[in-house]
């Protein structure tokens, strides 16, 4: 029922890497290993990166059209093969069944969006100065693009930088996770059965920091797109200036929740709560700190807790489970890092707090009050099903609060006031904002972060703009 893994490189899926290593693929809900991966050595890389240029020359010249046609194609496949896609999906990385069959249709979207966007990839004519002179300005694919892709969402992440890079007319090495290649493997499938040149695609996997230094060390690549921590971001952007490659940087966030006195309490909790444990919230834009009006705390915290105890955790394949397991052993212990400061600084927790069971990496869907601004879960991202929710007194308090930290990549904030909903979305210091809505990652709209969240957007014009360099031609 899983995968069969491989390294595709030049239109061809390889078995075996170049220096014959491979690691083990875990279930996480299991703890059992499903499939060996293997790594790409350094020959694999420069094959890979020959494929890519010249899948590059082949696809800018391919029109946008014929390029739209493909990628429709590729999009419908997957559609067509959701199910099984979907399957391997849960297993590998341990979201339920209706997640992982929502990310592949929301990611086919995603494809098919910047697919028709591609056509509209437009230039203008500047008029000349002088008589005669025609003044263009082009917008070109620019090169070949190296990108890496975490394990949270194994399809959608790497969905959102194909979708663009093959749009703008670009040539993709991609590197997605090691623990999650499953699924990505089935999507390249589609890709390759719709009838993309050979080249244009190639997908590796192996050690991250090889991979990276390597190919980032490389003229021919000329942009980087990665999600995933801050942390290896800023390696990454390192390594990137230094031969003055174009980046994209997608990386973690701690949003800020802010519930006013006038919203209704229930109805902002059922709302960001289902949203707070989606994919045991191992999710960048994930809700994570929780700010709320002292007058609607208690009702809102009451709800929001009945929802947490309602969740049905257990194996994503089987029908009922509302959770699945954290995706490795290392969130397990972050988790209880977090929980254990949280107790150190006064925090009480109200519900879970703790692993459930000793095979699987479960963890209860966990609610703490009483930790103060400076505790380890109100200043780090958990990435976890982890929700402090804490007290407030006025708009200024609350606004300086959450644009205390470093990140800046999601908010959300419930009210039923007009004028608060506009101020607050102008107050706070993020790459998005969502008032009485959590609607913020479409294919149509710019999905990114500010500070040290990252820079630059997938999603919308603005992330077809990320593939494109701009060229004047003054033509006398
Ligand atoms: P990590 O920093 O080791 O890895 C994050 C991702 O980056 C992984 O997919 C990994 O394969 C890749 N990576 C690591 N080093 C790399 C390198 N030198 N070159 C290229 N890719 C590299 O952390 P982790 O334990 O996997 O996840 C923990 C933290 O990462 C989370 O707490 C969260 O902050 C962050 N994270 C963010 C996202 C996101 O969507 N922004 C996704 C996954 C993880």
């Amino acid at each position: 029922m899983y995968s069969e893994l491989g390294l595709y490189i030049d239109g061809a899926w390889k078995k075996t890497g170049g220096g014959g290593k491979s690691e083990e693929v875990i279930n996480p809900a299991t703890e059992k290993p499903l499939a060996s991966l293997p790594h790409a050595n350094k020959a694999d890389l420069d094959a890979a990166l020959e494929a890519a240029k010249k899948g590059f020359a082949a696809w800018k010249s391919t029109s946008a059209y014929d390029r739209c046609k493909i990628m429709a194609k590729a999009a419908n496949l997957m559609r067509d093969r959701h199910d099984a896609m979907a399957k391997i999906m849960v297993m590998e990385q341990g979201k339920s069944y209706a997640e992982a069959r929502g990310e592949i249709l929301v990611s086919a979207d995603i494809i098919d969006w910047y697919a028709e966007e591609g056509r509209r990839s437009y230039g203008r004519i500047v008029p000349g100065r002088g008589k005669g002179i025609r003044q263009l300005v082009m917008q070109e694919p620019i090169g070949v693009v190296a990108a890496f892709t975490p394990w949270n969402f194994p399809i959608l992440t790497p969905a959102r930088k194909i979708g663009g890079a093959l749009a703008a007319g670009c040539s993709l090495i991609l590197k997605a996770s090691e623990e999650t290649p499953g699924a990505c493997v089935e999507m390249v499938k589609c890709f390759a059965d719709a009838g993309l040149p050979a080249g244009v695609l190639n997908l590796v996997f192996g050690v991250p920091s090889e991979v990276s230094e390597h190919l980032l060390s490389k003229d021919a690549v000329r942009k980087i797109s990665f999600t995933g921590s801050i942390g290896v971001g800023k390696h990454l952007a390192q390594l990137a200036a230094k031969g003055m490659k174009r980046t994209t940087m997608e990386l973690g966030g701690h949003s800020p929740v802010v519930v006013f006195g006038d919203a209704d309490p229930e109805k902002a909790a059922d709302t960001i709560a289902a949203f707070k444990y989606r994919n045991a919230g191992q999710v960048c834009i994930s809700p994570t700190r929780f700010y709320v009006q002292e007058d609607v705390y208690k009702r809102f915290l009451a709800r929001f807790t009945e929802y947490a105890n309602g969740i049905k955790l257990g194996d994503g394949l089987e029908k009922g489970t509302t959770m699945g397991p954290l995706a490795n052993a290392r969130r397990l212990d972050a988790m209880d890092s977090f929980v254990a400061d949280a107790k150190d600084r006064g925090g009480k927790i109200v519900t879970g707090g703790k692993r459930r069971g000793n095979q699987g990496y479960f963890y209860e869907p966990t609610v703490i009050t009483d930790v103060p601004d400076d505790s380890k879960i109100m200043t780090q991202e958990p990435f976890g099903p982890l929700a402090p929710i804490v007290t407030f007194k006025t708009f200024d308090e609350v606004v300086q609060r959450a644009n205390s930290l470093e990140f800046g990549l999601a908010a959300y904030a419930f009210t039923t006031s007009a004028s608060t909903a506009a101020a607050i979305g102008d107050a706070i210091e993020s790459g998005m904002v969502g008032v009485n809505s959590i609607a913020i990652s479409t294919p149509e709209t710019p999905f990114g972060g500010v500070k040290e969240s990252g820079h630059g957007s997938e999603g919308g014009t603005e992330g077809l703009s990320a593939y494109l360099v701009t060229k004047f031609i003054s033509q006398g």
